[in-house]
């Protein structure tokens, strides 16, 4: 490996670290190690495997404030933020150190004997994930993963390589066999792309873009791989005239600054009913002046930069002299990947900025009539990830959530992610669903098993 992968801290623009930079070849090595691996690990007694993985959650609680700040540090994300995503790390492996002694099956009465199932284990799994929740979004695939008795190569992302490097250091730590976590860091179009062709990787789990998902589907196609796909998000967040207006106003604005935008959960269309557009305006605009735009390790911070210049660039290139802007925040001199909170309204629905996935502190506020315009707008989107519904009348924000073609949505809060619920999306947003109880299943394979009880 002699490249160097240099890692930018994006609120300074400084270098954060230069590691060795992955490529085919080191994947490669990694599907090897991972092969080897995996005999041993399957066999591992379930007890055992669920100590193994709540000894991971402890180790790192117990590492919990270097890794945030490292993660504040690489991503640009406020500190307190990061804890929270590295207690989420935590959390999710406590919660899937329960997953291998509860692998359960069906037992089927047929003639003549019993058919009963098993769910075992795919092999060497290839986990490719984003720089916007990295170590995060990396633990909703090893944890289950590994519960169920997969090895796993994790690919992060180039941009933000460093938790998921100290996380490997910390999994054998842990206990865990060599082998079972292996971490590649470097390119997509190298290491990442070889990892999707292997044909000794059974699946591939991926969040990121839909057009790479869409490339690694492709891909995967040629040695018929599991593929499991969190993609891109459009989401939209409605609020009905008979809502909490204030509320509703006092939340819109992390639901789309949080992470700098840099969410695929993020609300960035706010669907208002047009006899309270305005009320609901000024409530917007003074909530969205609280947001903090600053130091990522600043605890008073609740916004940091974007991942890079070429990403602010891109989110820039959705805001013109022509762009209807209400609001436009402030953001810190000198150094940085700074863009600032941006309020967008009224927005036309068909839009380059309403239609297309930003990914950045950018919301379009659109006004509708009634409830079935509401729905429409909101389902006018390629992509079905996230959604929420402000209204105190409970029957219409079930049946607006029920006609909502989005996989999480949430009615009077901000909230989209629990451990403990599925998450993924409908239509491009993705396949599969991660988190919850059932995640372990996208990680297993059925295997029906037939058992003869009377002689024929
Ligand atoms: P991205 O460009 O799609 O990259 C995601 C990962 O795929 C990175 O590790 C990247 O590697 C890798 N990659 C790129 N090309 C590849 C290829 N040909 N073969 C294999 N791997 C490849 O996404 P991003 O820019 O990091 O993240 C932003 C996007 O992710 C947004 O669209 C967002 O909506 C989506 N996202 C979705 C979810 C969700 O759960 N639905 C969560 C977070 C983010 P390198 O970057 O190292 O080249
Ligand atoms: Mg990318």
């Amino acid at each position: 490996m002699s490249e160097t992968l240099t890692v930018i801290e994006p609120a300074t623009e400084a270098v954060l670290a230069e590691i060795p930079r992955a490529g085919a070849a080191e994947a490669d090595a990694a599907v090897a190690r991972a092969k080897a691996a995996f005999p041993a690990w399957r066999a591992v007694a379930p007890a055992d495997r669920a100590r193994l993985l709540a000894r991971v959650a402890s180790l790192v609680q117990d590492n919990l404030e270097p890794l945030a700040v490292l993660e504040a540090r690489n991503a640009g994300k406020p500190i307190g933020d990061a804890r929270g995503e590295i207690g989420m790390v935590v959390d999710t492996f406590a919660y899937y150190a329960a997953a291998p002694e509860r692998l359960l099956g069906d037992t089927i009465p047929v003639a003549g004997g019993l058919g009963f199932t098993v769910r075992e284990p795919l092999g060497v799994v290839a986990l490719i994930t984003p720089w916007n929740f990295p170590l995060c979004i990396a633990a909703w695939k090893m944890a289950p993963a590994l519960a169920a008795g997969n090895t796993v190569v994790l690919k992060p992302a180039e941009l933000t390589p460093l938790t998921a490097l100290r996380f490997e250091e910390l999994a054998l730590e842990a206990g865990l066999p060599p082998g079972v976590v292996n971490v590649v860091a470097g390119p997509g179009s190298t290491a990442g792309a070889r990892l999707v062709e292997h044909p000794d990787v059974a699946k591939v789990a991926f969040t990121g873009s839909t057009a790479v998902g869409r490339s690694i589907a492709a891909s995967a196609a040629q040695t018929i791989k599991r593929v499991t796909l969190e993609l891109g998000g459009k989401s939209a967040n409605i609020v009905f005239a008979d809502a909490e207006i204030e509320r509703a106003a006092a939340a819109a604005p992390m639901a789309v600054f949080g992470n700098a935008g840099q969410d695929c959960c993020a609300r960035s269309r706010v669907l208002v009913q047009s006899s309270v557009f305005d009320t609901f305006m000024d409530a917007l605009h003074w909530a969205a002046s609280e947001v903090v735009v600053g130091d990522p390790l600043d605890e008073a911070t609740t916004m940091g930069p974007l991942i890079s210049a070429a990403h602010r660039d891109a989110v820039a290139s959705f805001v013109d002299a022509d762009s209807p802007v209400s609001m436009h925040g402030e953001i810190p001199d000198g150094p940085g990947f700074w863009y600032p909170p941006t309020v967008l309204s009224p927005v036309d629905p068909a839009s380059r900025a309403a239609t297309e996935e930003i990914f950045g502190p950018v919301v379009c506020v659109i006004p509708f009539r009634d409830e079935e315009e509401a729905i429409r707008l909101a389902n006018d989107t390629i992509y079905g990830l996230s959604g929420s519904i402000w209204t105190r009348d409970g029957g219409k924000a079930l049946r607006v959530a029920r006609a909502m073609d989005t996989g999480v949505l949430s009615i009077n809060s901000n909230s989209s992610v629990r451990v403990s619920t599925p998450f993924g999306g409908f239509k491009q947003s993705g396949i599969g669903r991660e988190l919850g109880p059932h995640a372990t299943d996208a990680y297993t394979e059925s295997k029906t098993i037939y058992y003869a009880t009377e002689e024929h």
